[in-house]
């Protein structure tokens, strides 16, 4: 360690802060959010930066003198000359003040870390000067790691630190701190869920930590494949999961983010090989979360878009678990965005329908094909690769053009993703030549022809020729 750490109260201390650019403007943003005033001193200041520091500091405009750092705790200094710098860093060491040489590290008594603000809770980290650009990468990381509400759940954990200490003794409150972080009264904090917590925390102090050992479960769409397409959210949970019950939809890349010490329970069903049973699975996470379990409930795409996440958490809550869901991209958004296809854009399309090919009942009478036989709509079949011949056959019956421009997807957004372009009359022939088995989705309507970029590269080059 080069250099020491510390977090420095400057709410009653003086920073002098020399330089009017880009970079004494961030310095003094930065003394501002600290709750301290600062004085800043610049041969001019222009408008934009009047503007924002208006009442938060001092402007001077002239150079500093030798006595105008005459009790100042901190001096920042952002001039372009070196020999300026470095006299002034003199002059305000002499001064007493710990000073900063912007872009200068060997001139700095201390250099300024990447922050995380989470208030309460702040994150800094230094590479000592030797990688700010990666000192910035490993900031974005763990940002990404830490909830949005993290400081939220320091501020509730800070109005409970009294009644805590006065119902547990010190052993006892440290075992119960330690559960509250990982557990489901944090858990609904995080989720926004104050009230809730704030209940929840008066009985688990008051019964003495029956409820806190409670488990949970976060049901989350892990989005159609490309591990990227997590949200944050999830990708905090899975890797807070004690255990992960995936689909078979849901790739190993995903699941490697999890603990290596968490149970991964395969409950995927193929079709027509239901391997555990929807009822099943269900018990399954209602045993495990009242075992006290971190549970995560993992889904392809988005949980509640043909997913039965609305199943899974009506079954949840009738069981009295707490269950949370958390979106995910799904099939036909990750596979239009990868495909380059707008599913509703201006020109071709004013609605976009997302339909099963895999419907409880029976697909030619459960399904209102006229109304999905629309013109300027845009449909997507989830589940259809295997009944996608009585899909074009039913849409062309109720007036859709045999014309109309189709696109499968197979394997949107993964490495080995298959595009297929033609017309609705040829969609199982398109299927059967391409040798496309799943998971794909078929996508139907004018917006069709732009999937897989060729129809737009086209269309610009024809502009091109015709300009
Ligand atoms: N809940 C999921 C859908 C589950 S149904 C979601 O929101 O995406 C499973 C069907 O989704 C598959 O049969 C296929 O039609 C579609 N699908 C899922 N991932 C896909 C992908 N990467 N590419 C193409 N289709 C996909």
């Amino acid at each position: 360690m080069t250099r020491f750490p510390l977090f420095v109260d400057l709410k009653n201390r003086w920073t002098v802060i020399i330089g009017g650019g880009a970079a004494a403007l961030r310095k003094a943003r930065l003394v501002i959010a600290a709750g301290s005033r600062p004085s800043l001193f610049a041969p001019v200041f222009d408008n934009e930066t009047r503007r924002e520091l208006d009442g938060q500091a001092e402007l001077i405009e002239r150079a500093p003198l030798r006595e105008d750092f005459a009790g100042a705790s901190l001096a920042f200094i952002a001039v372009d000359e070196d020999d300026q710098a470095e006299q002034l860093a003199v002059i305000a060491r002499q001064a007493g003040a710990l000073v900063n040489v912007v872009d200068r590290p060997h001139l700095c008594d201390f250099t300024t870390p990447s922050i995380i603000d989470r208030s309460p809770i702040t994150v800094a980290i230094s590479t000592d000067g030797a990688a700010p650009v990666f000192g910035r990468n490993l900031r974005a990381k763990i940002e990404a790691m830490l909830p949005a509400r993290t400081g939220a759940l320091a501020a509730f954990a800070a109005r409970y630190r009294a009644v805590v200490k006065t119902k547990f003794n010190s052993l006892d409150r440290k075992a119960f701190w330690e559960k509250f972080f990982d557990g489901p009264i944090a858990a609904r904090v995080l989720a926004g869920d104050e009230a809730g917590a704030n209940d929840a925390m008066l009985e688990a102090v008051n019964r003495s930590q029956e409820e806190a050992q409670q488990g949970v479960v976060h049901i989350l769409g892990a989005g159609p494949g490309d591990p990227e397409l997590l949200t944050l959210k999830a990708f905090r949970l899975i890797q807070n999961a004690d255990v992960i019950l995936y689909d078979r939809l849901v790739g190993s890349e995903i699941l490697s983010l999890a603990r290596r010490d968490a149970d991964r329970l395969y409950v995927g069903k193929a079709k027509a090989n239901h391997s555990v049973p929807q009822a099943e699975i269900e018990e399954r996470m209602i045993a495990l979360a009242r075992a006290g379990k971190k549970v995560v409930r993992l889904k392809g795409g988005d949980p509640f878009v043909f997913g039965r996440g609305g199943e899974e958490l009506e079954a949840l809550r009738r069981a009295g678990v707490k269950a949370y869901v958390t979106p995910g991209i799904t099939a036909a958004t990750g596979c239009a965005a990868a495909a380059g296809m707008a599913l509703t854009h201006r020109d071709y399309a004013q609605s976009v329908t997302f339909v099963t090919g895999h419907a409880k009942g029976d697909l030619d009478s459960d399904i209102d094909w006229a109304a999905l036989a629309a013109l300027k709509n845009t449909l997507v079949v989830y589940m259809g690769v295997g009944k996608a011949g009585r899909i074009a056959a039913n849409l062309i019956e109720q007036g859709r053009s045999a014309n109309t421009p189709i696109a499968v997807i197979e394997n949107g957004t993964r490495k080995n993703q298959i595009i297929a372009n033609g017309v609705l009359s040829d969609l199982e022939q398109v299927i059967e030549s391409t040798g496309i088995k799943g998971p794909a989705l078929l996508a139907i309507g004018e917006v069709a022809a732009l999937a897989d970029g060729a129809a737009l590269d086209k269309l610009i080059k024809q502009e091109r020729r015709a300009a």
